[in-house]
């Protein structure tokens, strides 16, 4: 598999669609209403269009799509570092082998377990698994260890952690076999950029300075039986325009080569982080507006796609563009291996980057559920193989609503039940209530209220 990305053809879409047309961005817009996504072309158009009215209609556009096909659900999940050790040297990232301030760790599996502990304490059934790479301190073996350890560590009230996505190194196709063996949900990796000149400056050395090696890593992970995969671009190491369109091309010719396109994608934006230059001074900042336009965007393109937004976003920014097209988002997040059990306030020193949003889980949670969100801990879909095509082959005719949905509720029930702060718990169990009574079939109404009193007196993880 060879290197797929053209940086001129990029150029050259993005150089075409300058000064668009405002009758061409108006049918484009009415196009991505037929959920069918956007053709590169397409998007770069949007992309490159700066007029308020458009901008407006934009995301409106977004916001219509992400409810018909996600509806007001927001599914959460805790990143877990377990090790910051890195042979790498990428200029934005705290964990980078040059930064010796960095105070380093490679947790034990029973610090591992004390970290799953503290994450199923908050009410977490879904992690992003983590580390640095690095041959030693973070060997697949280790990282496949921790797998197991996280999976087999149980709290009271039903603690527990369903599923475990995660983001680790490109490996070979035998070792992303050993990967999917361990039980994984997404396998995540980021590009970072898709300039090649931008990626050769900040990956100056370490294996992660191969781009072709980075970027083909999900076709092999499809090779070795791995569906479901997640993308993402670091926005503001290049023209944020440019990523968009980068990713797209990513995710057509995974989709062209393999039979299924991306299960998410995510926008992180960049944060400062310790001794972390690119961090510190983000070589192409992208201002709030342009984040905005870029979730929109990319919710129209590609429709079906989840989209991951974590917490290095401040409150009000996580909180404007939730409705623009994001899915899943990481909540109460520790960036410092050890840091969900530790009570110390250095955990800056042995962070990957700062956070936007410190608030804590229940927080994030009481926050979404009063703008009307449903906050959602389901894993059903992984744990009943609809994953990679078939799922493909529910969302698209919209029947993953119906799933979702219900499994939201019955997941956000447990949460209420076993985690809430009283304030949450009474806010909740308001929304709980306008749903049931939204509910428009008269059978999902009974099946759910019964679903519910059930989890009510006691019973757990009940899904469909
Ligand atoms: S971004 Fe990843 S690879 Fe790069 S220094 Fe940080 S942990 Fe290492």
């Amino acid at each position: 598999m060879k290197d797929f990305i053209r940086d001129t053809e990029i150029e050259e879409l993005l150089r075409k669609a300058d000064s668009p047309d405002k009758k061409q961005i108006l049918d484009i817009i009415e196009k991505s209403k037929e959920l069918k996504g956007l053709a590169p072309e397409e998007t770069a158009l949007l992309l490159q269009t700066d007029d308020p009215e458009l901008i407006l209609a934009i995301s409106e556009t977004a916001r219509e799509i992400k409810q018909r096909i996600y509806g007001n659900r927001l599914v959460l999940f805790a990143p877990l570092y377990i090790a910051n050790y890195c042979s790498n040297n990428c200029l934005y990232c705290g964990f980078r082998k040059d930064n010796k301030e960095l105070s380093r760790v490679s947790l034990t599996m029973e610090q591992i377990a004390e970290e799953v502990r503290a994450i199923e304490r908050e009410g977490h059934k879904r992690l992003l698994m983590l580390c640095g790479e690095h041959l030693t301190r973070s060997s697949l073996d280790y990282f496949i260890e921790a797998i197991k350890t996280a999976y087999d560590t149980r709290t009271e009230r039903g603690g527990e952690i369903r599923r475990i996505n995660v983001e680790i190194a490109p490996m070979s196709v035998p070792d992303f076999k050993r990967l999917k063996a361990a039980n994984i949900g997404t396998y995540v990796l980021f590009q970072e950029t898709y300039h090649h000149k931008t990626y050769q400056t900040m990956h100056p050395t370490g294996p992660k300075a191969d781009f072709a090696r980075r970027l083909t890593a999900m076709h092999r992970a499809q090779e070795a039986g791995i569906n479901d995969v997640g993308l993402g671009a670091l926005f503001g190491l290049y023209d944020y325009r440019y990523e968009v369109l980068g990713l797209l091309i990513h995710a057509r010719t995974l989709e062209a080569d393999c039979g299924v396109g991306p299960h998410t994608i995510s926008v992180p934006r960049l944060e400062p982080a310790l001794n972390a230059p690119a961090a510190i001074k983000p070589p192409r900042p992208v201002s709030d507006e342009d984040f905005k336009k870029l979730v929109a965007v990319i919710r129209m393109a590609v429709p079906y796609t989840g989209m991951i937004l974590s917490t290095r976003e401040s409150p009000e920014i996580r909180t404007a563009v939730f409705e623009l097209g994001i899915s899943q988002i990481s909540a109460g997040s520790r960036t410092n291996p050890g840091g969900y059990s530790e009570n110390s306030s250095e955990g800056f020193r042995a962070a990957q980057f700062n956070l936007g949003d410190t608030r804590t889980t229940d927080e994030v949670i009481h926050d979404i559920t009063k703008k009307g969100h449903i906050p959602s801990f389901c894993t059903a879909c992984y744990r009943l193989g609809r994953t990679g095509g078939d799922f493909m082959d529910l969302a698209k005719p919209g029947l993953i609503q119906h799933f979702c949905r219900s499994n939201a509720m019955m997941t956000f029930k447990e949460y209420l039940m076993d985690y809430a702060s009283p304030r949450t718990r009474k806010l909740g169990e308001q929304l709980l209530t306008r749903l049931l009574e939204e509910t428009e079939k008269p059978e999902t109404r009974r099946t759910l209220t019964e679903r519910l009193e059930r989890i009510e007196k006691g019973e757990r993880d009940i899904f469909i």
